[in-house]
């Protein structure tokens, strides 16, 4: 129950597990193909071009950074936990000049703060994340895509911890570009950096006047190989990372049969539940208000005298196997939950009953029960 790499189906590790073959092979020029498509649906932006590449999340950040940005270029980042400020450093990386806006800690930067930031300077690109796994804390991305659409501005939302969890319609709200990793509400294990960019953000690439500093990231070496393979036709740059697009093609149409609306409701009563069972058992969690708080996981803070390493392995030995903090400044004070992906009622049951065992092992009193109850309430309507 980390915020990612996350449990994974089944039929996704078996079609991981099937033999490789050949990038150039009918059956996986196939697989790409329907990869790409399906991504268009999943991010909910069907003119929009998909990247497929072998990396991290981190490659996806870097990705849309090193395309997007030539020296000098103004970006404004708003950032509401680590992962906001991990991509801040790309950025200047690639010669941006780059100002944060930056969250209380728990908290998302007011729509009329960045509106007003917007009217002072003519910002190139505007970065900001849906999800920081770090705080856990859900920012509105249609609001900023209107914005960025008002201004000029390129929007690049890092969706790592929420495409296919959390509710994205790209082309709707105006988002210039979305990145994610398969590790998480994807579905899919480590490997995969996966972008839907705009037609608006190729232009505004095709136009540059530097070339991109990263080669493997370079746009002009992965376009053509999307294209062909969106085509249906055999083409290399690098080997792409042949099982796991097999194993992307295989959970996307989980995604998909699962239906987007089911899927992202499913996560909402999934958040609420985590987050009712946590506070019923009177713990505090790092969002301020359930109105910024995702619903891929969630961040409750230690009750007082609770030392998190004692907990955590505790919790471990009950067989449930949960995240420390990550925020530097509130490092030791909580931990996360990550429910993305195939949780269901029995796992939201067994890690409450595990926190709460854990809880009492370290000497917290509270009413037994209450923290699997308060979700019950919420799952069982
Ligand atoms: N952004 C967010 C919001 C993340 O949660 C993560 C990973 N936890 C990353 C970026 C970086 O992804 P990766 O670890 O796959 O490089």
């Amino acid at each position: 129950m980390i915020p990612g790499p996350i449990e994974f189906e089944p039929a996704v590790l078996r079609a991981m597990g099937s033999a490789t073959t050949s990038h150039v092979a009918p059956n996986f020029i196939e697989s790409f193909g329907n990869s790409l498509d399906m991504m268009k649906s999943v991010w909910q932006c069907p003119s929009g071009q998909p990247f497929i590449l072998a990396g991290s999340g981190t490659l996806a950040m870097d990705s849309a950074a090193a395309n997007l940005v030539e020296q000098g270029d103004k970006v404004l980042v708003i950032s509401t936990g680590y992962f906001s400020d991990r991509f801040a450093d790309i950025l200047k990386r690639y010669g941006a000049a780059v100002k944060v806006l930056k969250a209380l800690t728990g908290g998302v930067v007011d729509t009329e703060v960045v509106e007003n930031e917007l009217q002072q300077t003519q910002y190139k690109v505007m970065v900001f994340t849906h999800v920081d796994t770090s705080t856990a804390v859900l920012v509105d991305p249609l609001p900023i895509g209107r914005l960025g659409k008002k201004y000029g501005v390129l929007t690049i939302l890092d969706g790592v911890c929420s495409v296919a969890g959390e509710e994205i319609r790209q082309e709707e709200w105006g988002i210039d570009v979305v990145l994610t990793a398969s590790q998480k509400a994807v579905g899919v294990p480590p490997g995969l950096a996966l972008l839907v960019v705009s037609p608006d953000a190729i232009d505004k690439w095709k136009k540059r006047s530097t070339p991109v500093g990263s080669y493997y990231s370079d746009w002009s070496n992965w376009l053509p190989i999307m294209n062909a393979y969106s085509d249906r036709k055999p083409s290399y740059f690098g080997t792409p990372a042949v099982n796991l697009v097999a194993a992307l093609e295989v959970s996307l149409q989980l995604i998909l049969k699962e239906g987007l609306s089911t899927r992202f409701e499913r996560h909402k009563r999934t958040g609420a539940a985590f987050r009712a069972g946590l506070s019923a058992l009177g713990l505090a969690q790092v969002p301020l208000n359930n109105l910024v708080a995702a619903n891929t996981l969630s961040a409750p803070l230690f009750p007082d005298g609770i030392s998190g390493t004692g907990f955590l392995s505790f919790v471990s030995d009950q067989g449930v196997i949960l995240a420390g903090g990550l925020l530097p400044e509130i490092k030791g004070k909580y931990f996360r939950i990550g429910h993305m992906g195939s949780v269901n009622k029995g796992d939201i049951i067994t890690t409450l009953s595990a926190i709460e065992s854990g809880l009492k092992h370290c000497g917290y009193s509270f009413i037994p029960g209450a923290g699997m109850n308060a979700a019950l309430n919420i799952l069982n309507v």
